[in-house]
């Protein structure tokens, strides 16, 4: 069974530096730049593989993994990135970004594009799934990304990646079907529900489009053997998802902390991995 305490440990410390910042005394520092359908996520490493800074902004630049807002997303990535190295004290200079398996053909090279437009040089461009399993290490699983889009079942085998399924149905969805039960603005019921607070009321609420991530995983799952399923991505935030999951697809489920922010830290520990990879080999 996947043990997630590592990936909790970094995932904490990744979430106190987005309001503290950690001192840097190098300018050896990794990125991850992850462009979403709800948020744009930029984050920091240092040489030795820890979180020093993080900053996120809602952003409605990106449908279905693709860019639809090309100088949205620039101007948002580019603040973003001024902002942390106005904190940081010194230049963000590598950087990596991620697509949605599958998207090579479709993206065209816009998020990477994205991403040097800030003056980041992209070392690599990873598929999203192997982005997150950098951080959560799972060897054979399946990782589940509830974003605000799509959800996403990437089934892992021996450590590989062996199957990837992307279907329409997200937080957006969550949030639409909440704006209508409580007869408010789509934009109202998004930052309702993402209030710690209202979960316990929200869950109950948004329930049958949970059964529909759940009949997705199902599908996604049906010709493998999927031991366990780890959950990431900003809707996974939802409380009590998890355990409303695993009753249905009576498979042990696993939510790390701060499932929204594992993909953007699998993206700058990927950069980080890869310069280091291109270095050995130099
Ligand atoms: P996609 O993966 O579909 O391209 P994305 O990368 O923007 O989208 P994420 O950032 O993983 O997706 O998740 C965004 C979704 O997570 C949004 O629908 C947002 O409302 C939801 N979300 C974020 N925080 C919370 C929270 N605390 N509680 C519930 N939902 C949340």
């Amino acid at each position: 069974m996947i043990n997630i305490t590592c990936a909790n440990k970094l995932l904490d410390a990744l979430i106190k530096t987005v309001d503290a910042p950690k001192p840097v005394k190098t300018d050896e520092l990794y990125c991850g730049l992850d462009l979403g359908t709800a948020f744009i996520v930029l984050t920091v490493i240092n040489g030795n593989g820890d979180p020093v800074a993080c900053a996120y902004q809602f952003a409605n630049v990106v449908r279905d993994g693709l860019v639809v807002d090309y100088v949205g997303a620039c101007d948002i990535a580019a603040t973003l990135k001024k902002n942390l190295e106005k904190v940081l004290g010194t230049e963000l200079i590598h950087c990596a970004v991620a697509i949605p398996p599958g998207t090579e053909q479709l993206d065209g090279g816009a998020v990477k594009n994205v991403a040097e437009s800030t003056g980041m040089n992209v070392v690599a461009v990873f598929d999203e799934p192997t982005a997150a399993n950098l951080v959560i290490n799972t060897q054979d699983g399946a990782v589940v990304d509830i974003g605000g889009g799509t959800t996403g079942i990437s089934i892992f085998e021996h450590g590989k990646l062996v199957e990837c399924i992307d279907e329409s149905t997200g937080g957006t969805h969550f949030s639409l079907v909440l704006a209508g039960a409580k007869n408010m603005s789509f934009n109202d019921a998004e930052l309702y529900k993402r209030d710690a607070a209202h979960h316990a009321e929200v869950l109950p609420i948004v329930a049958p489009t949970v059964d529909k991530v759940s009949s997705i995983i199902r599908s996604a799952c049906r010709n493998r053997e999927v031991p366990e399923i780890i959950l990431v991505g900003g809707t996974s935030e939802l409380s009590g998802i998890e355990g409303h999951i695993e009753k249905t697809l009576n498979i042990p489920v696993h939510k790390p902390h701060h499932p929204m922010f594992v993909t953007p830290l699998g993206i700058a520990l990927g950069c980080r991995l890869h310069m280091l990879e291109e270095a050995n080999h130099a």
